[in-house]
């Protein structure tokens, strides 16, 4: 009577063994919420296309993921990364740690522990908060010079973004005495050394995808991958498509939709490896809501959106953040910002179609105001300004220039994915992670 029921233990046991993944991928692409998915795969389906990220919803491993971080409803970037490192719920501004100052082990870290090679790539600055919570600990973001520092020293394999401007010359010092290839520009990605890199590819971000597309994202991915993969006791992945959030702050629907292609053709490769290695758990999430945007319909004149929208959307031939930065630029040359010199920066980069008026360009010249930096214009006020000045062409509208309460998607495809059905915390896509882990429930 024992036999049965320990042969069933037995082979439970051995089918469990058999589901977990060896290599865990993540792709974090701030602010690919709800509302910037569909906008993608509304323009891709208008195209005769289908999204990489759409083969990972097929899969059928789906949760509407929430987000509040510890004591608030809405949470940032830094504690949003944070809970899907680490699977703790920390305090807004906080990377990986707790009030009480413990940190938060994120998902690298166990994953180094663990013997697993580990890498994380980002079309951000590496020490920007939604990165640097899977790389460093810090109580609050602010200092990203002492982020950098925690980063030279993390002794992960393959670390590539921006943020050079960052990493002081002690820092660099710090990465090479660890063993890590120092990168300073893209170029050098196809010819990087053997061995860990770190790759400090801009003074900032890197470029928006709408503003000079080198494939930067995909190609670092790949250079990744290609590193990761050789350990044969797995690895772990971060792919952080960063600038979408950034993007959603300056309301820019064309904006998004070009980073969301950029993002799409990285999931294509996790995709396609994924498929290739069965023992790899892809996940796809992301921090926060960014902006609650999404195409709505106007009463009068009717228009329910669609296919000259999406084409309006594809036209746009700059980002709006290089619009503003150009005006200031010129205005720091000595022109008047008037509706005269932003007409003359913006008018050629709208999309074919779209026109504006005099008081138009008056208003959002009115809007831009410099930032409290000095350095350049805050994005919200000129951003709602422009947001609204474009809807009726777009049909796409914002709740603002901020982050949201809204849930999230959190969906992926392997071993492992499908405990991410129904409603759960972003959080949970930790213990999703972790189950690549020799020790999953490790914490
Ligand atoms: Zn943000």
């Amino acid at each position: 009577m024992l036999l049965p029921s320990l042969l069933a233990i037995l082979l439970s046991a051995a089918a469990g063994a058999a589901e977990r993944p060896k290599n865990a991928i993540l792709l974090l692409a701030d602010g690919l919420s709800w509302g910037q998915l569909q906008l993608a795969l509304d323009d891709a389906h208008a195209r005769g296309a289908r999204l990489a990220l759409e083969d990972i919803l097929a899969a059928g491993h789906t949760a509407y993921c929430q987000t509040a971080p510890l004591g608030a409803l809405v949470v940032e970037s830094g504690a949003g990364s944070s809970a899907v490192s680490g699977g703790a719920r920390v305090a807004n501004r906080s990377l990986a740690k707790l009030p009480d100052g413990t940190d938060v082990p994120g998902i690298l870290e166990l994953a180094q522990r663990d013997g697993k090679s580990t890498g994380l790539v980002t079309t951000g600055r590496l020490t920007h908060a939604s990165p640097a919570a899977f790389l460093a600990h810090m109580r609050l973001r602010d200092d990203e010079y002492r982020i950098a520092d925690q980063i030279a020293a993390s002794g992960h394999d393959v670390l590539l973004g921006g943020g050079r401007s960052y990493f002081l010359p002690s820092a660099v010092a710090q990465a090479r005495a660890g063993g890590a290839a120092v990168l300073f520009h893209e170029d050098e990605l196809e010819r990087a050394p053997a061995g860990r890199l770190l790759g400090l590819l801009s003074e900032d971000s890197l470029p928006y995808a709408m503003d000079g597309e080198s494939g930067i994202l995909e190609r670092m991915t790949r250079l990744a991958l290609e590193r990761l993969a050789r350990n044969p006791r797995g690895f772990v992945l971060v792919v952080n498509s960063r600038l979408v959030d950034e993007l959603s702050h300056y309301n820019d629907a064309a904006g998004v939709l070009a980073e969301m292609g950029r993002t799409d053709r990285a999931a294509a490769l996790l995709r396609d490896f994924a498929r290739a290695h069965p023992d790899t758990a892809l996940v796809v999430t992301t921090n926060h809501d960014s902006g609650g945007m999404g195409m709505m319909w106007q009463a009068y004149p009717a228009k329910f959106g669609g296919l000259e929208e999406q084409a309006r959307l594809r036209g746009q031939k700059a980002s709006v953040p290089a619009m503003f930065a150009e005006i200031r630029r010129r205005e720091l040359a000595g022109e008047q910002r008037d509706g005269a010199l932003v007409r003359a920066v913006v008018a050629p980069m709208l999309a074919p179609g779209i026109r504006l008026s005099d008081a138009d360009y008056e208003a959002l010249a009115k809007s831009l105001t410099v930032g409290p930096k000095g350095a350049a214009f805050t994005y919200s006020p000129a951003a709602r300004e422009f947001s609204r000045l474009l809807a009726p062409h777009y049909l796409v509208g914002w709740v603002d220039g901020t982050h949201t309460s809204s849930a999230v998607p959190c969906f992926g495809m392997g071993p492992g994915t499908e405990a991410l059905k129904g409603l759960l915390h972003h959080a949970d896509v930790a213990g999703v992670l972790r189950t690549a882990l020799s020790v999953p429930s490790h914490q």
